[in-house]
């Protein structure tokens, strides 16, 4: 048997960005101690966590000097290297394992690893030569490096197509059919170094400008629906053998059809109502999960929803926190980046409500109070 991992042992977070930080948080609460390693200093991540490590993900001599430091690495930023993930193994154990992280980071392995499962996923081609585009439309998408929308391009004439490939470098890229949908889905789950496997439940999710704006939990979508989509979720971990926490978004299609659009090894923007809305947080279940201890009830205590707050909502001046905080069911979490970049992941807030339409609509007011600062 594995033993587990118990509090006051230390565990290493690769990347340090808002998701590593809400994981620091939530181990440090059960009295672990938390060390980060990635480029960058006085990171999210940092700022709570014991020892902030700033280095290359590449210096690989760095990398296992941390990994010696600590008990089990675990990741909150998905572009690590394979060669990075496959050093701190050689101390530790890595949760989930590099492999997972290898496939699921590049969207050609990961479809095809989908579609050999069995799976469904959107109809797609891979693109490596010219040849390749030929006779589809659809969107572009980078096979590597790509999240938020970021390298993706929209096809929506086949003459256009060479001049969107162009546009993207010319780099190994997904081809895949533009999908009429009729809501976007996701499903944050977990699974244990036992096999035993938890979810958060279906949740809607509203993007702006390709990313996240808004999740409601959880979706209105017929118990069937909801059903399929926990199910698929539990193959996916099955099939990565993912021990830790993993969201599969997916496109509920218009004909009534649920097609896997991406997979993320690790908690979720769409997972974040957990921290305040359920027993045990996406958080502190990757916690959970990494350490070998049991997993903790996903009871969602209330309907809720998130919406993010991104570096647009400091267009104005400092945004007016008071007037969002006015609705006592606001709670606001802020990520501690001290420049607002717009288009920025700064923070977010969450709302519990009577349903999770009612709290949706709360939390857009919220935000769209904080708005309201005039430029001085
Ligand atoms: P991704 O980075 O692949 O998750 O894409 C970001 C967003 O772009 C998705 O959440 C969708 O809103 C939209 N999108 C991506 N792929 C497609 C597609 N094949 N059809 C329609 N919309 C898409």
């Amino acid at each position: 048997m594995i033993r587990p991992i118990l509090p006051g042992a230390t565990i290493g977070v690769l990347g340090s960005g808002q998701l590593g930080r809400m994981f620091a948080i939530a181990a440090r609460r059960m009295g672990y101690r938390v060390a980060t390693f990635s480029p960058d200093e006085d990171t999210p991540t940092g700022q709570v966590a014991d020892l902030e490590i700033a280095a290359d993900y590449h210096d690989l001599d760095q990398v296992r000097q941390f990994a010696q430091g600590v008990s089990a690495v675990t990741f909150e930023f998905e572009n690590v290297p394979a060669a990075t993930t496959a050093a701190c193994a050689e101390f530790a154990p890595v949760r989930p394992a590099g492999e997972v992280l290898h496939t699921t980071q590049h969207r050609i392995r990961e479809k095809t690893f989908l579609q050999a499962a069995g799976l469904p996923v959107a109809n797609f081609r891979i693109v490596r030569t010219e040849a390749d585009l030929e006779g589809f439309t659809g969107i572009l998408k980078t096979a590597g490096f790509g999240y938020d929308g970021k390298g993706q391009v929209r096809v929506k004439n086949q003459q256009d197509a060479l001049a969107a490939w162009d546009s993207i470098g010319r780099v190994e890229a997904v081809f895949e059919e533009f999908v009429d949908f009729e809501c976007e889905l996701s499903v944050v789950a977990a699974r244990s170094l036992q096999g035993d496997f938890v979810h958060y439940g279906v949740v809607e999710n509203r993007h702006a400008n390709h990313i996240l704006d808004l999740t409601i939990a959880p979706a209105a979508v017929p118990q069937q629906v909801a059903d399929e989509a926990v199910e698929i979720a539990c193959a996916v971990l099955d099939a990565l053998d993912v021990v830790g926490v993993l969201c599969v978004e997916f496109f509920y299609t218009k004909g009534g059809k649920l097609l896997i659009n991406e997979l993320a090894p690790r908690p979720h923007n769409s997972g974040h109502f957990t921290f305040d809305a359920n027993t045990t947080s996406q958080f502190e279940q990757q916690l959970r999960a990494v350490c070998g201890l049991p997993l903790g009830s996903t009871q969602q205590l209330a309907p809720a929803a998130m919406v993010n707050l991104l570096g647009d909502v400091w267009a104005n001046g400092e945004p007016d926190w008071i007037a969002a905080l006015a609705d006592p069911q606001v709670k606001l979490h802020l990520y501690g980046k001290p420049e607002a970049r717009k288009g920025r992941k700064m923070g977010h807030i969450t709302v519990l409500g009577e349903t999770a339409q009612d709290a949706a609509v709360k939390a857009l007011a919220a935000r769209a109070r904080l708005l309201k600062a005039v430029p001085q």
